[in-house]
């Protein structure tokens, strides 16, 4: 595979672009968390943004994307793309992006979008950097600024790698710049893709917050129908049937509060969880674990808060005896008030608590859930 040369990157000037996932017809919520990030991005680059939508009757719900900050949706409507296929949708995405040519493409990282960024990324021979947790603009030297600020050529500027600024040598870049955690959350690794585009990132859902709602702009929002093909032939699996999960699974990302315990409940396992739960309930909240928790079957995986599981920042984060790995912390941190218990005062997460209560949690909760109850009546 060869590099892009620089008229190839210059090429990809269609904006910022975010995939939008729906469930039958339902946006997920990464979306909107997207085209709010997305909006800071082509700010700062001084391009648009745009939506990308793939379904079967979904172009009621596209401008809603504009309300959040899409300029414009790319709206890919077709029979066959009504329930999501591997095929049918990088087929689809691959060919809008050929045409549209966009310079850097966010996708929320849920299991769809797992599947789908690596497959498009390498369809298109461009770079993907997974699981980001943070999404910045490099812009080295732009070019638009050497054709305006020097005497040079315009084909000279073009085929430029670098440039000398007041004496100094700049990088002439325009660059997504994509941080995701490394080597198990030891260190935060910012990667850049400068050779191919677009710069592709799949981001965790929950990460980036979501902008105010402004239905002037929703309405203002652009609807755009590409042309692309697919047919059977494109296919090679077929759905039969979805079929939802029976149980119903926690809403971690989008509880105002978490309640999580950590290994410190092993001694009373079912106490410490129903502890959690009568907590979780006075607070209105929810029920969160420790990896320890799920990995000793205490709790099912969609409770995990952490590196490895879900993202939160919710008003309240209770953290009943969990110690505060940093692989735990990457998961909560960013939340607005985090109570901690532990009967450890050194333990790790005192560090980050907004309150910390050292002290047993089996003693600790119950005057808690009290106090609340007492405060509410
Ligand atoms: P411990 O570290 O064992 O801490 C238990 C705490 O409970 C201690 O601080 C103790 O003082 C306290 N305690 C004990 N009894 C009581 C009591 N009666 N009252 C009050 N306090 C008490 N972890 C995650 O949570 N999420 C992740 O997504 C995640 N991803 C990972 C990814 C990788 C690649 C790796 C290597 C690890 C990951 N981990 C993750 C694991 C992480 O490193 C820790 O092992 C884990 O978070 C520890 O869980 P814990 O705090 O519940 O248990």
């Amino acid at each position: 595979m060869s590099t892009f040369n620089s008229a190839d990157i210059a090429a990809f000037n269609g904006g910022v672009w975010v995939f939008c996932e729906q469930r039958q017809g339902t946006m997920m919520p990464t979306s909107f968390e997207l085209i709010s990030e997305g909006r800071k991005l082509a700010d700062e680059l001084g391009t648009k943004l745009y939506g990308i939508l793939l379904g079967h009757n979904i172009e009621g719900i596209a401008k809603e994307l504009g309300g959040y900050g899409a300029d414009g949706v790319y709206v890919c409507d077709h029979p066959l793309l009504e329930n999501y296929t591997t095929d049918g949708y990088t087929k689809v995405i691959c060919d809008v992006i050929e045409e549209y040519k966009p310079e850097m493409m966010l996708i929320g990282a849920t299991n769809i979008g797992r599947d789908l960024g690596p497959r498009c990324a390498a369809r298109l021979h461009t770079g993907l950097c997974a699981d980001c947790t943070h999404l910045d603009v490099d812009m080295g030297i732009y070019k638009d600024f050497l054709r305006e600020a020097s005497t040079l050529p315009a084909e000279k500027i073009d085929g430029l790698n670098t440039a000398m600024v007041l004496g100094e040598k700049h990088d002439v870049s325009r660059d997504l710049k994509m941080t995701r955690p490394a080597f198990g959350g030891h260190l935060m690794a910012s990667i850049i893709c400068p050779r191919f585009r677009p710069a592709m990132a799949t981001v965790r859902p929950g990460v980036m917050k979501k902008a105010p709602f402004d239905q002037a702009k929703a309405d203002a929002c652009e609807i755009i129908k590409p042309n692309f093909s697919l047919t059977e032939a494109d296919m090679q699996t077929q759905v039969i049937e979805v079929v939802k999960a029976a149980k119903k699974l926690v809403d971690l990302i989008g509880a105002d509060v978490v309640v999580s315990v950590g290994r410190g409940i092993s001694k009373d396992v079912e106490g410490g969880i129903k502890l959690a739960e009568e907590l979780a309930e006075v607070l209105g909240g929810v029920v969160g674990g420790s990896r320890a928790t799920i990995d000793s079957g205490w709790l099912s995986a969609d409770h995990q808060v952490g590196q490895t599981g879900k993202t939160v920042h919710p008003k309240i984060y209770v953290a009943l005896g969990i110690s505060g790995a940093i692989q735990h912390k990457a998961g909560m941190q960013d939340s607005e008030c985090i109570i901690a218990v532990n009967k450890n005062e050194n333990a790790p997460i005192f560090e980050i608590a907004d309150y910390g209560i050292c002290g047993d949690l089996f003693k600790v909760t119950p005057m808690l859930i009290e106090a609340i109850k007492a405060a509410k009546a």
